[in-house]
């Protein structure tokens, strides 16, 4: 049979997906029919939902495709012309938590950050410039928690070295796997930092051989990978490092083009009072210069203001520079591209062409494939967690979204992000919450006082958080609650029944031989003849000698009383199964 492929972008139409298959309405509208699903001509199916119904057609020759219609990146990675110019390397410090990336940042640009963070965590990506052998080069700080991997990840993208910060006392860690595993998929030059070589039990040579078991080989053994020992803290060798990046750049030969349009992508945006829109972008091509018009996913800007990163103004920014924008119409998402326009009115045409690229991708389908395995009557066991997001900034309310999508609830938990937001905590947010086991959580804003009153009154629960992985470990937490306890049993031995005394409507008197294991009251046990299953028990005391004890192990014989629910009728050669049932909370 001839192969098909059907692409998809967000949802298709009984009728397109019908003139797709080649088969006609009526045929397919059946298909659903007996689905259980009673459709129009018109009605959207998302992809799932057609892809359970090709199978149920048992149309092995046809495969869908989700098609990407977004237009926000496509043309990002351009060709560089002739007239390309050297630009300065932009560079991420990432690295486990602890490891001493935020004090790299710190004592390279001499500014003080540490106290001032919740958590000790660097919240928001931001970049910074610095100067070296009369050389820029660009940092991203890029946030240190694993929770923020969603951000990193889009941090890496921007990337053209990562350096790799590894404490020398503490060695290769989880989120020193996941920077190296981020820096590779993002096809960035790693150097790596051995940090904290001043502290007692580094061990600079140990923590080499680390990292050449993750995939790291150090130049100095003859592998690619430049690796510094460095003190963050006592400033030692930081020179060094910043000439390897320079190095780096040098053999990477970094350039962009600056007589093209300027294009770059949005790494942090968030409102203020009085100023609007406050969005900071990473050039990556053209220049930006101050009353120029920028489009970015769904929104664009004439440029207003334009600083640096310690916040002086500045007339125009060459590639790799980072700046602080305003004139955005509304904020721009974390991760966006941007593209300078010539006009308003081109602007204003490409900011809703985006947005109607985007509204397609996800254009809402009335038939969503959780409907149809509803409706086929599958057991859908899955339970679901609702919560509404709010942050102060875009780029924290992404992470949070991100990061609640990555905890594994093994399939048991559907997290439905009713709506997400930046700013305080208000009535509106309540509002949707109430009545509908919708957790409200607010990343770093306030609830103001009547809202929490509102909020207390309609049994809404909101909460809000400083440090991101303790409002993950709430949301977790919640979770957890939702699953259905497990049962667990565990088998403790068998006894062999040698003498009935006693069977009642619900207790039995017995004698026996424990085979293997031991038994104790408490104890429950299956009854077993002949491989046939006769009902439970519960045994209620233990007997040796007639007296009464606590247990009987295997090669003992002694007495029994149990409990039943209902008449078992035990006789000699029967067997006793003992085991033991708890039901235990569910954890993710
Ligand atoms: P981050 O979580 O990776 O940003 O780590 P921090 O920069 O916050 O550092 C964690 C702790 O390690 C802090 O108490 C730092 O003072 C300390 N630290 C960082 N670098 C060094 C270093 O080179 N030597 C020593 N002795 N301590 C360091």
């Amino acid at each position: 049979m001839e192969e098909k492929t059907i692409q998809i972008a967000g949802s298709i139409t009984v009728d397109e997906l019908a003139t797709a298959l080649g088969l006609s309405v009526t045929e397919l509208i059946g298909t659903l029919f007996k689905n259980g699903i009673v459709a129009t001509i018109n009605q959207r199916l998302d992809f799932e939902t057609a892809q359970i119904i090709i199978d149920e057609l048992g149309l092995e020759n046809v495969k869908l495709e989700r098609k990407n219609t977004s237009t926000k990146t496509s043309d990002f990675h351009r060709e560089l012309s002739d007239k390309a110019v050297t630009r300065p390397p932009v560079v991420a410090v990432m690295g486990h938590v602890d490891h001493g990336k935020t004090t790299l940042l710190d004592t390279l640009l001499h500014k003080k950050t540490v106290d001032d963070e919740a958590g000790g965590i660097t919240q928001h990506i931001s970049a910074y410039q610095l100067k070296h052998n009369d050389r820029l080069i660009t940092f991203l700080d890029t946030p240190g928690h694993e929770a923020f991997a969603a951000i990193r990840q889009h941090g890496a993208m921007l990337t053209d070295i990562v350096v790799i910060v590894v404490a020398a006392d503490d060695g290769v860690k989880p989120q020193t796997v996941e920077a190296i595993n981020f820096a590779k998929s993002a096809n960035a030059k790693i150097i790596v930092a051995i940090n904290k070589i001043d502290r007692e039990g580094a061990d600079v040579n140990r923590t080499m051989a680390d990292l050449s078991q993750h995939g790291l080989q150090p130049e100095e053994w003859g592998g690619d990978i430049v690796m510094v020992p460095i003190s963050a803290k006592m400033n030692q060798n930081l020179d060094q490092l910043l000439d390897m990046i320079l190095l780096t750049a040098d053999i990477e030969e970094l350039k962009a083009d600056v007589n093209i349009p300027a294009e770059g992508l949005v790494i942090e945006s968030h409102m203020e009072v009085g100023k609007g829109s406050v969005v900071n972008v990473l050039v990556t091509g053209g220049e930006l210069k101050t009353g120029k018009f920028i489009v970015a996913g769904n929104t664009y800007a004439k440029i207003r203001t334009m600083l640096d990163w310690q916040g002086k103004p500045k007339g125009k920014a060459a590639p790799s520079t980072p700046v602080t924008i305003t004139g955005f119409k509304e904020l721009p998402s974390f991760g966006d591209k941007f593209i300078e326009v010539k006009d308003e009115k081109t602007a204003r045409k490409m900011a809703l062409l985006n947005a109607q690229a985007a509204a397609n991708e996800s254009a809402s389908a009335n038939v969503t494939s959780g409907d149809l395995l509803r409706m086929m009557n599958v057991a859908d066991n899955t339970k679901t967690f609702n919560v509404i997001i709010k942050g102060d900034v875009l780029g924290s309310v992404t992470s949070v979204v991100d990061s609640l999508k990555m905890i594994d609830t093994k399939g048991e938990i559907t997290l439905n992000i009713v709506s997400t937001g930046v700013g305080d905590i208000n009535e509106n947010d309540v509002y949707m919450a109430a009545g509908d086991n919708t957790v409200v959580y607010g990343f770093n804003v306030s609830v103001p006082v009547n809202i929490n009153k509102m909020a207390a009154r309609d049994g809404v629960p909101v909460r809000t958080y400083k440090v991101i992985y303790e409002l993950l470990d709430d949301a977790k937490h919640e979770m957890e609650n939702l699953l259905d306890a497990e049962i667990i049993e565990e088998d403790k031995g068998e006894l062999k029944v040698l003498g009935v005394f006693r069977t009642e409507k619900t207790a039995i008197i017995a004698g026996g031989e424990v085979l293997t294991g031991d038994v104790k009251p408490g104890y429950l046990a299956r009854v077993v003849r002949n491989k046939k299953y006769l009902g439970e028990t519960e045994v209620t005391s233990v007997q040796k000698e007639k007296m009464d004890v606590n247990v009987l192990v295997a090669g003992e014989t002694g007495g029994l009383a149990m409990s039943t629910k209902s008449k078992i009728d035990l006789q000699v050669g029967d067997r006793l199964k003992f085991f033991t049932r708890e039901s235990r909370k569910k954890s993710l």
